[in-house]
């Protein structure tokens, strides 16, 4: 029986150092990898560090680094759109038959603490807290729905950060307002999926400048993560490493009266329940 951990990566961006974080120790991972990665995964990672537990020594400084981003580069990030019933309402939009899939560029990751930051001519940057679901083995063609969590290595706050104009109002696909720089903070760590007993039954939170606007809960979602996986494997193969955006409830400015789009200076703060608090300032471009 080990004790419950977390994965996260410290220090500065492009050079984090992989730490297992338990209780309020940091533990460095290197000796068992370079970086928590698909590789990482694929090789059955989690398991490892959970054998490694007492061996690894104490990260110094660890309080003093930078939060990044629990995973390494993504080799896709798929989001699905319009998963929770409120947040559909809100928007107008009826709601999906099927999930609504789009992508989002993967060098869009940073850490949790890090700025946003508002694009040149953006009017609209909105904010959307999701659970994010990080895969750890090949999912391809997947039977059914049952099969799915399996594939899941682990869970983590995702902020879907969304340029509605560019989405919405300038034609073509989502991916225009999505994939703008630093628009997908992830973390603060990845939690091991045999950790969350119920992935279903999260409560999401968002604060903007201290004001509550997102409180939802995962059991709305439309299609759950396990539809969502075994939804996705029947179009694209899902590799170690990829994250999946799975939807923000409702809450977002462009559904709220007066539509108080993000501006320089402003502060989001997210939460999941068990997955740990985010926060980022925004920064114009
Ligand atoms: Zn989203």
């Amino acid at each position: 029986m080990t004790e419950p951990f977390t994965l996260a990566r410290l220090g500065d961006a492009g050079s984090e150092i992989p730490v297992v974080r338990v209780g309020d120790r940091a533990l460095d991972a290197r000796s068992l990898t370079a970086d928590f990665d698909g590789a990482f995964l694929a090789a059955d990672g989690i398991a490892r560090v959970a054998a490694a537990l007492d061996t690894l020594p104490e990260l110094d400084g660890a309080g003093g680094l930078r939060v990044g981003a629990p995973i390494a580069a993504p080799g896709k990030v798929v989001c699905i759109g319009l998963n929770y019933r409120d947040h559909a309402e809100e928007t107008g939009a009826a709601l999906p038959a099927e999930p609504v899939i789009f992508m989002k560029d993967p060098s869009t990751v940073v850490g949790p603490f890090d700025d946003v930051l508002i694009p040149r001519n953006s009017v609209k940057t909105d904010w959307e807290v999701e659970l994010g679901v990080v895969i750890g083995t090949t999912a391809r063609y997947l039977a059914s729905p049952d099969e799915a969590l399996a594939h899941v290595a682990g869970y983590a706050v995702s902020h879907d950060v969304s340029e509605r104009e560019f989405q919405l109002e300038r034609g073509g696909q989502w991916d225009k307002g999505k994939s703008c720089e630093t628009f997908n903070p992830l973390g603060p760590v990845l939690v091991p999926a045999a950790d969350v007993a119920d992935p279903q039954a999260l409560g999401l939170r968002l604060w903007v400048n201290g004001t509550p606007r997102q409180a939802g809960s995962t059991a709305n979602m439309l299609f759950s993560v396990a539809h969502v996986i075994w939804y996705l494997s029947q179009f694209m193969v899902l590799r170690p490493g990829d994250l999946i955006n799975t939807g923000t409830p409702a809450g977002v400015a462009l559904g709220i009266e007066g539509n108080p789009y993000l501006r320089a200076g402003d502060v989001v703060d997210l939460e999941i329940d068990g997955l740990g608090r985010a926060s980022q300032k925004l920064v114009q471009a």
